[in-house]
């Protein structure tokens, strides 16, 4: 590598963190609360998110409140009133969650949000705080030195600092270097809208829920944003043409409409058997974009000298348990704490980090897979889920706890998991 440029801002920052995602931003936030100085490398000309829907459990809106910032985001979201699975194909409910009761629960709300509102608010929190954000900035190389790690940029410049954190989502490059696995492709895609309420009032849609219709092989999402003035749709089907298609070849092209397969001329006919209310809300997607359904296996190492993963970078799961960014916003809660316990000992709090992530990541990544496969059955297999889940009573949180619990901080505070339901039970 070349020798280092001057850094953009007047000191040189103790950590870089690449990309300004949600997980990006956050980790920035956290580390500058810690007192670290903090600078921010996006390779986009613009930070931004895509102008969807996000759900935030629990266990995030108990750490945006440590922030200082559930307020705000409780202003700009809606806090629905329960959780609903239902049959994609008769619309009859399965289970659900009472979300109030939920609140007593475990103390903070759940939250339905539009990502660029959680974005831009992460933004202004991060300007507030004096962190350094720096777009244009595409980070193609790393490198481990004596005292901390340089980054090296497109255009042949280069950044370091005693931390590097790699928050540059599901292709990661520093994940390519250090690393080198694969994306896994499940084969299924998502298309997504964010719609006025009054073009889906009369569609039989649940303004105060966030509903889930699973069905074989697609399942369908809507929840409320801005206050109610807007419905979010996520419809998620298996491509046909997706086995026809390397899954390398998807993973090269990236979460957009761009690659080989899922296009929007399979959408309708996944759909096509469904009940009124989803067949309804299917002519509404947006057909520009799509996202193909990537995550990774999971890895025990991110911790790589001093240059640490983290969100997506390190942990990609399918988004059937919503807890993508939830998890990229509790590995910056953690890492700040532990940087903070183990001052000035920087590699001490990157191995906590570690230890207590690793673990809980893998878990909501493996979930995540075989949640999907229960929601995508078919024939006999569907009807014994069903069964299954209208017999959960509402009140029980078996399923839930080890996740909306509060965020561990050491391993030991890692709540049990639940335990399965066989489906012939
Ligand atoms: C359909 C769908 C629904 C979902 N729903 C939920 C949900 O309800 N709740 C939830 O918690 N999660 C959800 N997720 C998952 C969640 O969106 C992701 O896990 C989360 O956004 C990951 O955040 P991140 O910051 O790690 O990565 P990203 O959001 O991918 O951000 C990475 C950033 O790094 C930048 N970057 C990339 N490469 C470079 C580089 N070389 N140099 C510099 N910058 C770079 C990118 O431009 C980007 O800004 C969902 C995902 C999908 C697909």
């Amino acid at each position: 590598m070349t020798a280092p440029t001057p850094p953009t801002g007047p000191h040189r920052p103790d950590v870089l963190v690449v990309g300004g995602g949600i997980g990006g931003l956050s980790t920035a936030f956290a580390l500058t609360r810690a007192g670290l100085r903090v600078r921010v490398l996006e390779r986009a000309e613009e930070f931004g998110e895509v102008g969807a829907g996000i759900q935030l459990a629990p266990n995030c809106t108990r750490i945006l409140d440590d922030y200082g910032l559930l307020d705000e985001a409780r202003s700009l979201g809606v806090l629905p009133e329960a959780m609903v699975m239902r049959d994609a194909l008769d619309a009859r409910e399965l289970t659900r969650l009472d979300l109030s009761d939920l609140e007593r629960r475990y103390g903070y709300p759940y939250l339905v949000i539009h990502r660029s509102d959680l974005h831009a608010l992460l933004l202004r929190a991060c300007r507030a705080a004096g962190v350094e954000l720096c777009t244009g900035r595409k980070v193609v190389g790393y490198e481990n030195t004596g005292a901390g790690a340089r980054i090296r940029l497109a255009d042949g410049r280069t950044d370091e600092a005693a931390l590097v954190v790699a928050a540059d989502g599901l292709h990661s490059v520093a994940r390519r270097e250090f690393v080198g696995d694969d994306v896994v492709s499940s084969r299924y895609v998502a298309y997504r809208a964010a719609v006025p309420i009054e073009r889906v009032r009369g569609n039989g849609v649940a303004e105060k829920d966030v509903v889930v219709y699973v069905g074989p092989r697609c399942h369908f999402v809507q929840y409320p944003l801005r206050g109610g003035e807007m419905l979010n749709q996520v419809a998620v089907f298996a491509s046909p043409s997706a086995d026809a298609s390397p899954a390398g070849a998807a993973g090269a092209a990236g979460a957009t409409g761009d690659a080989r397969w899922g296009g929007p001329e399979e959408l309708d006919a996944a759909f096509e058997a469904t009940c009124d209310t989803v067949r309804r809300g299917i002519p509404l997607m947006w057909r520009d974009r799509w996202w193909q359904m990537l995550d990774r296996d999971p890895v025990d190492t991110w911790v790589h000298g001093r240059v640490a993963l983290l969100g997506d970078a390190a942990h990609p799961p399918l988004q059937y348990m919503a807890q993508g960014a939830i998890m990229a916003i509790e590995d910056g809660w953690v890492l700040a704490h532990h940087l903070t316990r183990t001052a000035p000992d920087r590699d001490a709090a990157l191995a906590a980090y570690q230890a207590v992530r690793v673990e809980h990541c893998r878990r909501v990544q493996t979930t995540a897979r075989a949640w999907g496969e229960l929601w995508h059955l078919e024939g006999g297999e569907r009807l014994r889920r069903n069964a299954v889940m209208r017999a959960r009573d509402t009140y029980d949180y078996g399923f839930t706890d080890w996740v909306y619990g509060p965020t561990a901080l050491t391993p030991d505070q890692e709540p049990a998991m639940f335990t399965p339901i066989p489906l012939g039970a």
